[in-house]
């Protein structure tokens, strides 16, 4: 999985490592992990940032994040409470805290924390604006909520992580909303484990948004995103 290939201008590439939210962003300058669990640190050797959203098993890993971030001196980025569950175990320069409305910089990449609607402490999702303006919305493993009609409004969003399964109310209809509520060009159904959920969200983004493409992932495959014209 190590993702040797620099991005092109206006390009990201990024790898889906697991069954949950696992996403590796590289941008032509950065390389952007989030929710690291079941990957090998040595897969995530050039990691700039580990980005978490919440403190749930599947999603947060301390031993992983401490392994990672001593090899490579990364910044980890995390919501409050996975935040608490770090502080003794990251060197206190590299940790940062951040709650939905905040935002941050690893060079020249920009990233805003987001509301997240899932029952967890204080769980956030995640826009990650490249340095050439390529733009992910990573959601974790949030059910829709109306604010995501706003977040796609203003941003203009490249890539979308829907969820669609492995979390509590989360289908393959509450991933197609979020699709539908935040119009990116790229719709990524994720944090599942059943193909089946996956086509059923390819199938009604089909028929309801035919203009946004359905990318359905393979674990571990690198995947390019271009910034819409
Ligand atoms: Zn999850």
């Amino acid at each position: 999985m190590p993702v040797e290939k620099i991005p092109e201008k206006n390009t990201i590439l990024f790898v889906w490592f697991n069954h949950y939210a696992g996403i590796l962003i590289k941008t032509p300058s950065k390389t952007i992990v989030i929710d690291p669990v079941d990957v090998k640190p040595r897969n995530l050797q050039e990691t700039d940032a580990i980005l978490i959203t919440h403190e749930h098993y599947d999603h947060l890993d301390q031993r992983l994040i401490k392994e990672i971030q001593k090899r490579t001196g990364c910044q980890v980025i995390a919501d409050p409470a996975s935040t608490r569950s770090l502080k003794n175990i990251i060197p206190p320069s590299q940790m940062l805290e951040i709650r939905p409305g905040e935002e941050t910089k690893i060079g020249e990449v920009t990233v805003k924390a987001e509301k997240c609607q899932h029952p967890a402490a204080q769980p956030v999702t995640f826009i990650i604006t490249s340095e050439d303006g390529v733009k992910t919305f990573h959601t974790a493993d949030s059910l829709p909520f109306p604010e995501m009609a706003q977040i796609g409004e203003k941003e203009k969003l490249d890539i979308a992580f829907c969820t669609v399964g492995i979390a509590p109310g989360a289908s393959a209809e509450t991933g197609f909303e979020i699709a539908r509520l935040t119009k990116p060009q790229i719709a990524v159904p994720y944090h599942t484990n059943s193909t089946a959920s996956q086509k059923r969200f390819a199938e009604i983004l089909k028929a309801q948004m035919p203009r946004t493409a359905c990318l359905i992932p393979e674990l571990n495959k690198i995947y390019q995103v271009t910034k819409r014209k």
